[in-house]
């Protein structure tokens, strides 16, 4: 059997045992380089592609491949940067023509001015702070910002208010727009969009027709970044105009992104036909970062704005601050205003009476307490059986994302939250968070789950 087809074989079974999301990430642009006696060496386009087959489906991968080959072979993972994906492993569209970009030496036919891209210089992949989570949209942002239009395409991002989506959206076309000269980058909200969509139409006084040149602005383009795309739902002329830019694009392989605050299908009134073209490449969320990640982010922000602030007032705004990270920014900045103010000597106690007024007023802090009571209502179950002994499955779930919500979101020390789930060891907390981490890896169920608990968790406190 020849290498391609091998392979292929090979991952269209591979791709019947694992998520949508998870076999579009880290198999769809893998290829097996080469093959020599027993040897299969598998080339994966970056290292956190590579590290995670390594890890995760190492095994999965030899046996369906010792299974068509029907001998033991020896698998090998390198990386090798800028594949093709796959042609016929293409979503539901045709696949887009593979040179479609010029080269980056050629000089650009436009403007190279960055205010025309809409982009904003502060948002790169350097200051962006990654952890669990959010490293797959980190992957998939860094994939798509080496290989515009040919890995994941449309890119659909979401997440809650504040956790990075523009940051992350940005980054991409801040990459790609300092890499690839040739290629032009447009990056706009929703809503901008729209009003430019309804001034055009104005201006142009054809009814529901939008002029040459909104036409041209948006559809000149080699990568489209739109924002906050829930905007344009329930507005027909928007959707309209949107779809027939989008198939503009898509088919002459241009590379759309979008970002939103929900998945497609949970933004009311989106046209069907756009929620199914939202959904027809890659999507990933955010999730809201946890203690250390937010340390790492305060610290990060410390560094890059060159001010100083003592460590142990990092931990407290990181500890006490709501999940949001603009919020969490919010938070920091204000205390770095009052340390000027001070001459630079600002104390914990100072910072604590500073914030303590303005985080309790505004938020109500998450709690063991409020986390237990979202788990209970969001599966139905009676507080007897989430923290009582029996090992149904219809309670172990709950029981363990409660377990996982509670390490993540909150500080209580393990052995308390032992304590509050029916007294259970501290052993026993850190296998069910385990558990959860891992599952919200894999399984789109739990991944689903553990957001909508979330999302009612910041609901309910707003
Ligand atoms: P969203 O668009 O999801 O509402 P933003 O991208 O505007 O959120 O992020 C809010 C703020 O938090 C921005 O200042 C952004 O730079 C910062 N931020 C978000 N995520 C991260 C991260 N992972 N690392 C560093 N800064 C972040
Ligand atoms: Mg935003």
């Amino acid at each position: 059997m020849d290498e391609k087809i091998l392979w292929q074989t090979a991952l269209a079974q591979i791709e019947l045992e694992l998520s949508k999301p998870i076999f579009q990430t880290f198999f769809k642009s893998t290829t097996i380089k080469s093959r020599t006696g027993t040897t299969i060496e598998i080339a994966c386009p970056n290292t956190a592609t590579k590290e995670r087959i390594q890890s995760r489906h190492y095994s999965q991968v030899k046996s369906v491949l010792d299974q068509l080959t029907k001998i033991d072979n020896n698998i090998i993972f390198t990386v090798e940067s800028i594949l093709k994906p796959l042609d016929d492993l293409g979503p539901l569209f045709s696949s887009p023509p593979k040179e479609s970009y010029r080269e980056a030496v050629m000089t650009p036919s436009f403007s190279r001015d960055p205010k025309e891209t809409g982009l904003y210089p502060q948002y790169t992949f350097d200051n962006f702070v990654v952890g669990p989570n959010n490293n797959l949209a980190f992957a998939v942002a860094q994939a798509i910002a080496t290989s515009p239009g040919k890995v994941y395409n449309p890119f659909f991002l979401y997440a809650g208010v504040g956790l990075g989506k523009t940051h992350l959206i940005q980054a991409i076309g801040n990459q790609i727009f300092k890499s690839r000269q040739s290629l032009k980058v447009l990056y706009c909200t929703g809503e901008t969009f729209t009003n430019e969509l309804l001034e055009s139409i104005y201006r142009s006084k054809q009814f529901r027709e939008a002029s040459t040149n909104f036409r041209k602005k948006f559809r000149n383009v080699d990568v489209l970044i739109i924002d906050d795309i829930q905007f344009i739902a329930g507005r027909e002329t928007t959707q309209e105009e949107f779809y027939n830019t989008f198939n503009a694009l898509y088919p002459a392989g241009k590379q759309i992104i979008l970002a939103s605050d929900r998945p497609p299908k949970e933004i009311a009134r989106l046209e069907e036909r756009l929620a199914s073209r939202f959904s027809s490449g890659m999507i990933a969320d955010m999730q809201a970062p946890d203690v250390d990640i937010k340390n790492a982010i305060l610290r990060r922000k410390r560094e890059v704005l060159g001010v100083q602030l003592p460590d142990e007032i990092i931990d407290f705004i990181a500890k006490t601050s709501p999940s949001n990270i603009r919020d969490l920014e919010g938070a920091f900045l204000q205390v770095i205003a009052f340390n000027q103010t001070q001459g630079g000597s600002v104390n914990l106690e100072q910072v604590k009476s500073l914030l303590g007024r303005n985080i309790g007023a505004t938020e109500e802090r998450v709690t063991p307490k409020r986390i237990i009571n979202a788990v209970e209502n969001f599966f139905n179950v009676k507080s007897s059986d989430l923290k009582g002994p029996c090992r149904k499955r219809e309670f172990v779930i709950p029981r363990q994302i409660a377990m996982y919500l509670i390490k993540t979101l909150t500080d209580t020390p393990l052995m308390q939250i032992g304590d509050i789930i029916g007294g259970r060891d501290h052993t026993t907390i850190i296998h069910g968070s385990d558990k959860i981490q891992k599952e919200l890896i894999e399984n789109p169920k739990i991944q689903e789950d553990v957001r909508k608990i979330k999302t009612y968790l910041n609901l309910a406190s707003a």
